[in-house]
């Protein structure tokens, strides 16, 4: 194989050029323009709901959904584990504090089980997050959210396109967060988007991604805001993505599958499980690679020209999230231990493939 297989590389071959370059020649590069508008409403389309607003990244579509639900100093807010450190730097963003929930060792989401006995009379909201793509029990969440009365704040940044129960990821919590970065499902760059429950949560949060700037009366402002609009030019590139999605998802699908095949021979090699009834987008295809160094398989598939990433290091093993413990990790700890992300895009090709599944199979023997 010649060159580096990277581990994931946006495809921007459909209509990115030609719209990108229509907002330059229109001049409307900064966040006005009908691209956004459009952009949020292809979204909300494509999910089957009313409004999606779309902001500046994924961070602060998560940090906005829970300011627009009224999460704030005093509460806390439930989230696994094994997550992108942006979950819960967010919740602490917002004046809450997060607690850490170990995750279930065929999922890597975060284990129902354990849920309930974190609750306290502070608790506000449950943060799922569907890792690498893979949808948690929404199911038993809801209950839990239910019975608690409990908000529920869909980390979606990497399940665009995952379903449960037949309906799209993202439309299941009080809110549902997006991510566009480069490395995303689809992107636009740097960018995000929330789905809402409630329309009148919606509205409110348009108004704080904007300066909190009253939409009747120019420079007057009701609430304290933020600025997290996106611009008309990322959102020209999202247009052109969402256009592509459902074959971005077969390709992503295709990909998954010729890797389980490849790799069903090696029994201490275990695929990420995914629920009855879900349906995994395969954002990132992540096995966990026991009985072997994964860090020995990463440098031997380098060596190999094929780039690999290991899982995210659980966030009570860093310092800085200490206080947010409660309880053990050892899940967490365990696939982040031997948890490696594999080449994952679109436009990765079958022959790159079965050389990667060679690799492994070789690294093994
Ligand atoms: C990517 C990601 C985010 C943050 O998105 P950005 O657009 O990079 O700010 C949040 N949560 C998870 C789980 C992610 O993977």
């Amino acid at each position: 194989m010649k060159g580096m297989i990277p581990i994931m590389e946006p495809d921007l071959s459909g209509n990115e050029q030609k719209y990108l370059l229509d907002v330059i020649k229109s001049g409307w590069i900064s966040s006005k323009g009908k691209y956004v508008e459009d952009f949020e409403e292809n979204l909300a389309d494509f999910h089957q709901v009313s409004h999606a607003l779309a902001v500046s990244n994924g961070t602060v579509a998560l940090h906005l959904g829970m300011v627009s639900l009224g999460i704030g100093l005093g509460d806390e807010v439930i989230v696994p584990n094994l997550t992108f450190a942006s979950s819960v730097n967010t919740i602490i963003h917002a004046g809450a504090t997060p607690v850490l929930v170990d995750v279930d060792l065929e999922t890597y989401n975060i284990d129902i089980c354990q849920i309930e006995a974190h609750i306290t009379a502070r608790t506000k909201a449950i943060m799922p997050v569907h890792l690498y793509g893979n949808p948690c029990n929404l199911e038993a969440i809801i209950t839990i959210a239910e019975k608690h009365n409990l908000l529920i704040i869909e980390d979606n940044a990497e399940a665009l396109g995952s379903t449960y129960q037949s309906k799209l990821t993202g439309t299941f919590g009080d809110v549902g967060t997006f991510s566009f970065y480069g490395n995303k499902t689809i992107t636009t760059g740097e960018g995000g988007a929330i789905l809402f429950k409630d329309s009148n949560t919606y509205e409110h949060a348009k108004i704080l991604r904007d300066h909190g700037m009253s939409p009747d009366k120019r420079y007057w402002h009701d609430h304290i805001g933020f600025n997290y609009r996106l611009t008309n030019m990322q959102a020209a590139l999202g247009c052109a993505q969402l256009e592509r999605i459902d074959e971005i998802l077969a390709r992503k699908k295709q990909i998954a599958e010729k890797y389980a095949n490849g790799l069903s021979k090696i029994e201490s090699i275990k695929l990420q499980k995914t629920d009855a009834g879900a349906v995994n987008s395969q954002w990132l295809f992540t096995p966990t690679f026991t009985e072997v160094s994964s860090k020995e398989l990463m440098n031997f598939l380098q060596d190999k020209g094929i780039e690999t990433r290991p899982a995210f290091y659980p966030l009570s093993s860093m310092p800085i999230y200490s206080s947010y413990k409660d309880g053990e990790y050892s899940i967490s700890e365990a696939i982040s231990k031997n948890g490696l992300s594999l080449p994952t895009f679109p436009t990765l090709k079958n022959e790159e493939i079965d050389f990667i599944i060679n690799a492994i199979n070789e690294f093994y023997d």
